[in-house]
């Protein structure tokens, strides 16, 4: 246990929170990825798929660990459905390693780019989530509302693809498109897409879903405090840096937990 890692299980005790062997780092090499990313990318789109942050569309893939300028993702299917056998392997220019005639999501390149620009980054999660589109298309910037959303405390940017592409179909379907959403995300975990979603990254396939599921939450949650009237207090980005970094270790409780949820269809 590093010197780090014991001052957290010191600061974490009295939340009976356990660090786990494998706790990742908040600023982990970019060698920190899963071990087994296929078998997290098929619970994760499950998980995502059972919350209803995914539908029909949407996707999770990782760094390829074997290769840092390869990636997985499915071939295009909706992320209910997702197996192990359906995982595929690109390069950092969308391109199938071995394709075999399966047909591929459009949007791949979201990742592509995204692992191009972003050494750090070794998962990513796309969604349409029902939650986020308001917050894409108003004036109302998307703010951190509580600890599981802390990482939300710096500030979410817009990506709207008007700016760079005038009218278009609001799909990332080619390299430029995705290279403009890098460049929107920069250095944050999270980009919202004008019109249409958004992109949560992390160092691991669960850092990355479990953003893309409190995103979600925490803009629902927005909505009904702005609702109510009045001034919200949000998180101050001094509290997000120290609630995120518990985040990071109570991950594997509840990747342990969204595991379980989804375990009966597995193998369907
Ligand atoms: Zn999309």
């Amino acid at each position: 246990m590093t010197a780090m890692w014991r001052v957290v299980w010191v600061v974490c005790a009295g939340l009976s929170v356990l660090p786990p062997a494998n706790a990742q780092a908040p600023a982990g090499p970019a060698s920190a990825g899963d071990a087994t990313p296929t078998e997290d990318i098929v619970i994760g789109s499950r998980v995502l798929a059972d919350f209803g942050v995914l539908d029909g569309f949407g996707h999770v893939s990782a760094r390829d660990p074997r290769n840092p300028n390869h990636f997985l993702l499915s071939r295009s299917l909706a992320p209910a459905l997702v197996t192990a056998d359906d995982v595929m392997e690109f390069d950092l220019d969308g391109n199938a390693v071995d394709p075999r005639g399966r047909s591929v999501f459009l949007e791949r390149f979201i990742h592509s780019e995204i692992y191009k620009a972003r050494p750090d980054v070794m998962a990513v999660v796309h969604t349409h989530s029902p939650g986020v589109i308001p917050f894409g298309v108003s004036q109302v910037a998307l703010r951190a509302m509580f600890h599981n959303a802390a990482f939300l405390a710096t500030g979410t940017p817009v990506w709207d693809i008007r700016t760079d592409f005038g009218e278009t179909d609001m799909l990332v379907r080619d390299p430029s498109r995705g290279k403009s959403l890098a460049q929107t995300l920069g250095d944050r975990p999270v980009v919202l897409m004008r019109g249409h979603g958004d992109v949560t990254v992390g160092p691991s396939v669960k850092m990355a879903v479990f953003r893309a599921y409190y995103t979600d939450v925490d803009a629902r949650l927005q909505s009904q405090a702005l609702a109510l009237g009045g001034d919200v207090n949000y998180l101050t980005p001094g509290e997000g840096a120290k609630a995120d970094a518990i985040n990071f270790v109570v991950l594997d409780r509840i990747w342990g937990l969204w595991k379980l949820r989804v375990a009966p269809t597995l193998g369907k």
